[in-house]
């Protein structure tokens, strides 16, 4: 888990809010950014604007109350990482935000440091790892239709192609059948191809390893030399804006850009593929451009394209699995971070995702 935690507090009186932040902002365990909202519409508005890990809600806002925040934010989420502040005897009102979907209830009478940080810890890893188990029924499935689907597509072309020979020898046709070993060859390939991707794609959550202060600079070199062959054969161009350190686990920053350059490469016809790296911060954390000149994305496929195995040419035309932008996005949730994507068809295509900056700046970055 990372250490720097958005946490949302909803509650229309500043001096309550102040009151968390100061029990909080004595937690050694996480840093927070606090994000602050005084009524329900705002605290929707910013759950949807920004990655939020945790919120403390209160129960009485003007207007609507906590517990109709909660049905609403259901309808964003599917787990709300929210404690609920309660007045003192109000067990109904507790029992019904934890029916609603909060993980836990304080009293705001029994508000302690010690007492906030537990709750919201237990929120936020409770939901952590609900988002994780939902994220691993989503791969199973997905594993199970690749199976059913993309490996049953080459074993076919196999069986048909050994039927052909054993016709072919049967007329003593040696030339078709050199002919069809290729094509057998070619199909075992790409099931080759598609299990080692399949491996990358599932290590790329199974993994416990912390996130260390890295060099990103460093790391795209790693990238590059690994597709040392694939720029060399396209002739590509890879230029990069000074890169930061940033909070990553280093072999996993290395697949992410390895895979959107690759595919910088890849979807382009330009006789010089170009892919151009850049890095902003915005909002405390960085923002990494992978720009290419290749050939676009419709407005309509900019979101499915995350999906595993969901790929908009066919394997002729642009070989592939569908599963480098589905490793891309997993690495990043592992990061707690976003992946998205801006592009327009035959104009080239920009993928944009987030990294913790690193722990030095970002306590400069933090403070305050
Ligand atoms: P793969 O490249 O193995 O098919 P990906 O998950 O990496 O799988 O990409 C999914 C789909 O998104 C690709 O099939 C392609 O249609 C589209 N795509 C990915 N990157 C780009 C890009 N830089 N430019 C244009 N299309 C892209």
């Amino acid at each position: 888990m990372v250490d720097s935690i958005n946490l949302l507090i909803v509650d229309d009186c500043e001096d309550d809010r102040e009151m968390y932040i100061r029990h909080l902002r004595s937690d050694d365990e996480f840093s927070y950014r606090f994000i602050e909202a005084e009524t329900a519409d705002e605290a929707l508005l910013l759950y949807q604007a920004n990655t939020i890990h945790g919120i403390l809600l209160d129960f009485s806002l003007p207007g609507r109350d906590g517990t109709q925040v909660l049905a609403d934010l259901k309808k964003l989420d599917n787990h709300i990482p929210a404690v609920m502040l309660t007045g003192q005897g109000n067990e109904k009102v507790a029992a019904d935000a934890i029916k609603l979907g909060a993980q836990d209830y304080l009293t705001k009478s029994d508000v302690t440091a010690a007492a906030l940080k537990r709750v919201v810890h237990n929120a936020i890893e409770r939901v952590e790892m609900l988002r994780k188990i939902d994220l691993q029924q989503d791969d199973l499935s997905a594993f199970a239709g690749v199976l059913a689907h993309d490996l049953k597509a080459p074993i076919n072309v196999i069986r048909g192609m050994n039927e052909l020979i054993v016709e072919a020898l049967n007329e003593q046709d040696y030339d078709s059948v050199s002919e069809l070993t290729v094509r057998i060859e070619r199909s075992t390939r790409r099931m080759s191809e598609l299990i080692d991707t399949l491996r990358v794609y599932n290590k790329s959550s199974n993994n416990n390893r912390p996130l260390l202060d890295t060099s990103l600079e460093i790391l795209l070199e790693d990238a590059l030399i690994n597709l040392e062959l694939d720029i060399q054969k396209r002739g590509a161009r890879i230029t990069h804006d000074p890169l930061p350190n940033v909070m990553g686990d280093p072999p996993q920053i290395i697949q992410l850009m390895q895979n959107l350059i690759a595919n910088g490469i890849k979807y382009s016809n330009a006789p010089t593929p170009e892919v151009h790296i850049s890095a902003e911060l915005v909002e405390n954390a960085w923002r990494i451009g992978v720009k290419d000149n290749g050939i676009g994305i419709q407005e309509e496929d900019l979101q499915v394209i995350f999906q595993p195995f969901k790929r908009l040419h066919g394997y002729d035309e642009y070989r592939g699995s569908g599963l480098g932008l589905a490793t891309c996005r997993k690495i990043l949730d592992r990061h707690r971070c976003k992946i998205w994507c801006d592009s327009e068809a035959g104009k080239g295509t920009t993928f944009y995702f987030t990294l913790p900056v690193a722990a030095v700046a970002e306590k400069s970055l933090l403070v305050g």
